[in-house]
């Protein structure tokens, strides 16, 4: 009965991304991250849209953009200048940032005309559609909710995945900038074993234990020192139907405390 459904509401549902986006080189750089990101693409049935929830990005309450043309935002420092010179001119989408207003119903949605897109949004999208021809909405993460107010609040944005809607996560799994070290090639014990501990929750498909992330012990704790780089993967995953397979894809650990495991959900 539940399949019947899905193919009378729609025919095709989107797949979901979450990406750990790293180091905002990436967006230049030609490594394996890129290659990655290339080729999830390449899987993908071409989106109508994109709705990007984003690790750089936090208001006191939840906004979408709203604009026409979002600008690309820089917010970084201390990179090289070709960095800074890089634009990603794709369109805005104000019927989805409107239409992600209504279908929220147990949270207040607010339109925003000031932000763009953040390097957490366009230095993986360059790489997924390189022509900037997907319109694409950002949405912000609250830093007054608590991580299973994310979880519930994904799931009220499903039917988008019907609508044609690419919904990405864009953050990472392991993220301490604190304890990174840019010129080793060693990572951190602490590091990979987390990264792997909620590999295989996700798996498993435990997303309680996920979003009570702060009880999964020591390295949990230095690998998730703040939340936002971590809640875009709570959306996925509250997005994420029973049947929906998952795909790991640029699974791997650098600079000693930041993972680059990315899913894709569904096919
Ligand atoms: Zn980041």
């Amino acid at each position: 009965m539940k399949n019947l459904q899905v193919q009378k509401d729609s025919g095709k549902i989107m797949p979901l991304l979450f990406v750990g986006h790293g180091n905002p080189m990436n967006a230049i750089a030609e490594n394996e991250f890129a290659e990655g990101w290339r080729q999830i693409a390449l899987t993908l049935p071409k989106p109508k849209s994109i709705l990007c929830i984003s690790a750089h990005w936090e208001t006191n309450g939840t906004f979408v953009t709203a604009v026409e043309k979002p600008k690309t935002i820089h917010d970084f420092y201390g990179f090289p200048q070709k960095l800074f010179d890089v634009e990603y001119p794709a369109p805005g989408d104000p019927l989805l940032a409107n239409e992600t207003q209504k279908i929220v119903t147990k949270t207040k949605v607010e339109r925003d005309f000031n932000w763009g897109l953040d390097h957490g949004c366009w230095s993986v999208v360059k790489h997924l559609y390189p022509s900037a021809d997907i319109p694409i909405v950002e949405m912000s993460l609250d830093y007054g909710k608590p991580p299973e107010m994310h979880y519930e609040l994904a799931k009220e944005l499903s039917s988008l995945r019907k609508q044609g809607v690419l919904i990405i996560g864009s953050g990472n799994i392991v993220h301490n900038l604190r304890m990174i070290n840019w010129n080793s090639t060693e990572n951190y014990e602490w590091a990979i074993e987390a990264n792997e501990k909620i590999k295989q929750l996700v798996l498993n498909g435990d997303h309680q234990k996920l979003i009570s992330y702060k009880n999964l012990g020591r390295e949990v704790q230095l690998a998730i020192p703040t939340p936002e780089h971590f809640l875009p993967l709570l959306y996925v995953l509250g997005l994420k139907n029973e049947d929906d397979q998952i795909t790991l894809f640029n699974d791997k650990t650098e600079l000693g405390s930041i993972s680059m495991t990315s899913l894709k959900i569904g096919t």
